[in-house]
């Protein structure tokens, strides 16, 4: 399987000349399943240039959609998704059980006439909302999806991709230490042997004093994960929209650093828009 990052931003879309390298754009990722099949992580601001770009190569479109969790980082690029407009487009709407509702209200706000001039019933693509995952696995041709319960306000998901001896755990909005940390064992086990980790790392240990409860991590205890599960190769995400290249670069440093204190082998990088990695 392949994944491509199409928005790896954390919170709010952050454009400018400081973030050119890593992107501005929110969470939003394609993953193509060795069947062939699509599934979309999320519908940040990413996902207008994915809709852009797919319409271009593939026609009627069709893929599932799987939603980590309702927060509006990971939605508003969904109403600017051009295949959404296309009555041929078939889309299965999966993951957390409270994004379907968070999606719909997207376009749908009746607190605010004048929201959104599009209503979600004027869509023209088949929507399915199809709830597996939180109930259990997803097998999409060979591919099993699995989920985790993410630490993080208002609850959310997580996902595993396994083919095989193989697997791509993508793990954002997540809070490892939440609780003093009494649930990290168990995203360890979800982890485990994982040829690729995606995980967010939003905060410095530094602002973590500040920022407790609001359901992100940082490097320090992603790496403790990455090694802990044995992953191979780690790609850090949701990165803060006030953190420049620069800053993000340092990130990725302190990490590698951390697990080279370690003695343990693992590629580190920050995940950036147009990032494309194959597992195996
Ligand atoms: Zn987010
Ligand atoms: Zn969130």
């Amino acid at each position: 399987m392949e994944i491509r990052f199409w928005g790896t931003r954390g919170s709010i879309p952050a454009p400018g000349p400081l973030t050119l390298e890593f992107g501005g754009n929110t969470t939003c990722v394609e993953v193509v399943l060795s069947s062939g099949q699509r599934v979309v992580i999320d519908g940040g601001t990413g996902m207008r240039l994915w809709g852009q770009d797919l319409t271009k190569v593939e026609d009627p479109v069709r893929f599932h959609l799987l939603l980590t969790h309702g927060h509006w980082d990971h939605l508003l690029g969904i109403p600017f998704c051009e295949p959404i407009y296309r009555p041929a487009t078939e889309i299965i709407v999966d993951g957390w059980l409270r994004a379907f509702q968070a999606m719909t209200r997207i376009f749908d706000n009746h607190l605010g006439n004048g929201f959104f001039p599009v209503a979600f019933d004027q869509l023209k693509a088949q929507i399915h909302f199809v709830p597996r995952l939180a109930y259990g696995p997803l097998t999409l041709g060979e591919t099993v999806i699995t989920a985790i319960n993410l630490n993080h306000p208002q609850g959310g998901l997580g996902f595993r991709f396994q083919e095989g001896r193989h697997a791509l755990v993508f793990i954002t909005d997540n809070e490892l230490g939440a609780a003093q940390g009494q649930r990290f064992p168990e995203f360890v086990k979800f982890c485990q042997g994982c040829d690729l980790l995606v995980h967010d790392a939003q905060y410095l240990p530094a602002e973590l004093k500040e920022r407790r409860g609001w359901g992100h991590s940082t490097y320090e205890e992603v790496v403790k994960l990455a090694v802990a599960a044995e992953a191979q190769r780690l790609l850090l995400t949701h990165h803060d929209p006030g953190r420049s290249d620069v800053e993000v670069k340092a990130i990725v440093e302190k990490a590698r650093r951390l697990a080279a204190e370690q003695e343990y082998h693992i590629s580190i990088e920050a995940a950036w828009e147009g990032g494309t990695f194959k597992v195996p």
